[in-house]
Parts: C-alpha cells; structure tokens; sequence
C-alpha cells in the first residue's frame, strides 16, 4: 500500500513542484475544444494521434485507474551563456531536453512505487504520447488554464514543464483549481502575432513559440514579428503577473547569432545535442538565427549572411536573402544580386527577387 501524500512528498523531493492526481475518464471538455479548433484550422500539426485519441486515455492503456501528473519549473536548469549579438531561447529550451529530464524523474517515482505495491504498472509519459498534457495537469488541479492557454501553477506559474505517470493504482482524484486571470488581459495584449485570438484560445499557426520548432518556410508576414526568437517565444509567459516570483521566475536567456549561423554541425552537436536545440536540429535554428539578423538590421549582420547565403539547405539561403534585403543598403543589394546570378532553385530565386524588390521601394 502506499498513500498520495508518500506519492507526493517523494515526487517533490525529485525537484518538481506540483504533483496532483486524477482519473483516466474520457476528456470530453477537451475533445469538444479541440474538434472546434480543428475546424477553424487552430492546430500546429505537431500534435500525435487522432482528437479522439489524445483525448481517451482507454483507448490507449486499458488498465490505467489513476494518473499522476507532475510538473517541473524550466529555471533549475539554466546554463547557457553568450556574448556578441544575440537571439533569445525560451527558458523551456535550457539545459537538458525536458524529455529525457522528466522522464526520468517520472521513472524514478515509478521505481518507488514498484517496491511498495506488488503488480505495480504504469507508463511514462512527457509529451511522449497522444495524451495531452495540459489537460491532465489541469484536471489533476496542479493549475489552471491561464488566458494565454498555459497551465499556470500556483509555485512555478506557467514556466513548467509537464507530465504524468499512469498507472493501476486506485487513487482519489484532487480537486481543480479555480481560474485566477481575473481581469487581466497582458499576454493578450503582449502577443506579437495575435496568435491568441480571444481569451483561452490559441491559432498555433500563427504562434511564434511553434514557428520557430517547424522546419520548412516561414511566412513571410510572421518573419518580422519574430524579431531575435531562437527557440520559442514567451511573451505572453513573461508578463503574466503569476510568473513575476518563486521557482520558474527567470526570464530568456541567450545565443551568439553570428556564431549559430556559421555553426558546423559537429560543432552543434557537440554545444547542443542534449537540449531542446539539439532536438530540433541544426538547420531550423539557423534558419531562425538568420531571420533574428535580419529583424537587428545590423550592418555587420551581412558577414555571416554572405556565407548562409551559399548554405546547401535552399531554405537557409531563401530566408538569408530576406534577411539581408531587411538589413538594407548597397552591400545587401549586391550581395543579392550576385546570389541571383548563380542560384539554380525556384523558391531560392523568388526570396531574392522579393528582397531585391522591396530593396528598390525603399
Ligand atoms: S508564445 Fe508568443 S506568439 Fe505564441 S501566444 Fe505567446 S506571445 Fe503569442
Ligand atoms: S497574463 Fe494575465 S490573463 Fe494572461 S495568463 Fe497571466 S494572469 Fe491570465
């Protein structure tokens, strides 16, 4: 036998700073959410299974009678520094990938377990599996959906990363906690992209946070607004009065953008391969740095551009060519004028004839 007070005080001496519990029961409020999001074309395509599945823990596991979610502030784990000029990764991206960090601190709790309860099973879960995260967290009462969409916690605010163990234990669901947004509205009005489109409703398509996680073309009307973000965001995270104290508290932290985009991928690796960086590869963060250059307008920016200019990824070189058009001035213009001349690929062709364009308006 073991008790959800043993369960949480052993979670918690882990480092985390929640720990809350609820039942495997279908996410209806969550489903409906979600369908209608679906048909307004809400979702960033990130998202693992079906609505249904993501909403139904048994369809996956059918012997799961309770869950266990966790949740973890990002700033125990700060530890890059930089100098030059610079582009900022969200607290969430620092240190070790969360994945492997939380699931590991979840497979702990679940060893504890295993030695008091015989027939103990569960599953480990971080975002490593349809269900949605969020959603347990909030119904577990570890927080409460924040207008930015962000479960926010009462220790950490909404800097945590979350997770869960299901298992077969028999537990006492906890309580939800009550929404304390009140009258507020920052992270609303603090959203440079309007990606929340009302109070407690996210358009994922136009959120900074995903934009700089996909791989491919940004468009062209969002590249702007994501002025020096690396990796995520967080502005509507970092004015939200529940974020202002405690553990969680930190704020962005930086990168070298002249030394990302002239990064090699041994290099990379060797800085990176164990964070949310590493995760998500080279070519998108540099895609990312060169479009931050571009957004600083800096003359000296066009040193590292010329090379990412000749980049064997056409997207690097297509969002380098805007960059360099955004900076401006004679050098950028021959330097575009000179990449058009050799460049072979269609879609590399039009960001050159685009940024030379709106080089001649100005
Ligand atoms: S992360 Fe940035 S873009 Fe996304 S909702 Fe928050 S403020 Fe808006
Ligand atoms: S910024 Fe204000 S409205 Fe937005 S989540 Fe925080 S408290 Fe709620």
């Amino acid at each position: 036998m073991i008790t959800k007070e043993e369960i949480r005080e052993y979670i918690i001496g882990l480092g985390l700073c929640s720990v809350g519990f609820t039942h495997p029961m279908p996410f209806d409020r969550l489903e409906k959410v979600l369908k209608e999001r679906q048909q307004l074309g809400y979702l960033s395509g990130f998202e693992k299974g079906t609505v249904e599945e993501r909403c139904r823990p048994e369809t996956h596991l059918g012997w799961v009678r309770s869950i266990i979610a966790v949740a973890l502030p990002y700033t125990l784990y700060y530890n890059i520094q930089s100098t030059g000029i610079k582009g900022s990764i969200s607290g969430s991206a620092v240190g070790e990938d969360y994945h492997r960090l939380l699931g590991s601190k979840l497979e702990q709790a679940a060893q504890y377990i295993s030695k008091r309860v015989q027939g103990f099973r569960y599953a480990v879960m971080a975002d490593t599996g349809p269900l949605v995260d969020r959603e347990i967290a909030y119904r577990s009462g570890i927080g409460w959906y924040g207008k930015n969409c962000s479960i926010i916690t009462p220790i950490s605010g909404s800097r945590v990363f979350l997770g869960e163990l299901l298992t077969n234990l028999d537990l006492e669901p906890d309580n939800l906690l009550e929404d304390h947004c009140g009258g507020c509205t920052c992270c609303i009005d603090n959203c440079p992209t309007g990606a929340l489109t009302e109070p407690y409703t996210l358009d994922a398509r136009k959120c900074i946070s995903y934009l700089t996680q996909q791989r491919g073309v940004i468009p062209r009307e969002l590249r702007a607004k994501m002025e020096t973000s690396i990796y995520g965001c967080d502005r509507c995270l970092l004015c939200c009065p529940h974020n202002s104290s405690g553990i969680g508290s930190g704020g962005l932290t930086s990168v070298d953008l002249m030394e990302l985009v002239n990064m090699d991928r041994h290099e990379f690796d060797s800085r990176y391969k164990q964070s949310a960086l590493g995760w998500r590869g080279l070519n998108v963060i540099k895609r990312n740095a060169v479009i931050a250059l571009g957004n600083l307008g800096l003359q000296e920016g066009l040193n590292a551009l010329a090379a990412a200019l000749r980049h064997p990824s056409p997207v690097i070189r297509g969002h380098s060519a805007w960059a360099v058009g955004r900076i401006g001035g004679g050098r950028a213009r021959d330097m575009l004028i000179k990449s058009l001349t050799h460049e072979k690929d269609r879609y590399v062709r039009g960001e050159i004839e685009a940024a030379l364009e709106e080089l001649a308006q100005n």
